[in-house]
């Protein structure tokens, strides 16, 4: 199932999107249901809206967003830096969340902030603490795009990354969440003005999804709702006011956010 919020003329909903995977956005349409995605059961209001109708919002209320640094070979080497030895984390806050369509925002205290398309592996329903790899997948509620927006000259003048990864806007994830699919080699794509500048397989990654899941959970309870972003494949590169940024996964959507400066 994908799952999508949205505004529609009545308030906002969580809905069920419906057609084909893969169809162009105007072919879709998004069924309302009440209560929340991950509910044991969800119930439809019978009121459905042309997708185009409507206007996406960010899909989750994440409590945090876990991150994973250089988890595809050739992003690490394309900063000189080693693959870790073990999955190197760090935090984007809550605030730093926003849906597809809102616009990326480019604050003032940096020149060089750069796109990170990235796998979102989204928790729930129930808490996830100190699981290994099979109990990792049993918390899994489904998988979204995301794109890690980084300051890279603030990650390097800082020394530690929590203002370069942390601007409010920072965190564009969706379009929806998408559920019982596999993701363990799906193509993540990242393009700046239709022009690709980003590649990769999700089975390429060093540590794969139930490793990070299970990682992160003896660290910290990852709560419902809670994501974390699983590293970018090489070909990060800047972005700049003007321009739409496009994070596509195979079998998940596509993922599209201008960007301006921050006034
Ligand atoms: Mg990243």
């Amino acid at each position: 199932m994908r799952i999508a919020r949205f505004v529609h003329p009545g308030g906002v909903s969580f809905g069920a999107v419906e057609g084909e995977a893969g169809a162009p956005p105007d072919a879709l349409t998004v069924a309302e249901f009440t209560g929340l995605p991950m509910d044991d059961e969800v119930r439809f209001t019978g009121q459905r809206w042309a997708l185009a109708d409507v206007r996406l919002l960010a899909p989750i209320f994440a409590s945090k967003v876990v991150c994973v640094g250089r988890n595809y070979v050739e992003h690490a080497a394309e900063h000189g830096a080693e693959v870790p030895a073990e999955p190197l984390i760090f935090l984007k806050p809550s605030t730093s969340v926003i849906g597809p369509d809102a616009v990326i925002r480019l604050p003032p205290q940096s020149r060089q902030v750069e796109h990170e398309a990235e796998l979102a592996v989204v928790i729930g329903p129930r808490p996830v603490r100190r699981v290994d790899r099979a109990g990792a997948s049993a918390g899994i509620f489904g998988y979204a795009c995301a794109n890690d927006v980084t300051a890279r000259d603030l990650q390097r003048k800082d020394g530690q990354w929590t203002r370069a990864k942390g601007f409010d806007s920072f965190c564009p994830i969706g379009p929806w969440i998408t559920t019982g699919v596999d993701v363990s080699d799906v193509e993540v794509r990242c393009e700046v003005n239709e022009e690709v500048r980003q590649l990769g397989r999700t089975k390429d990654m060093v540590f794969d999804v139930p490793t990070l899941v299970s990682y992160v959970s003896h660290v910290m309870t990852l709560l419902p709702g809670d994501v974390i972003l699983t590293g970018t494949p090489a070909g990060v590169g800047p972005i700049v006011a003007g321009d739409t940024v496009t994070v596509s996964i195979e079998r998940l959507g596509v993922l599209e956010n201008r960007v301006a400066t921050l006034d």
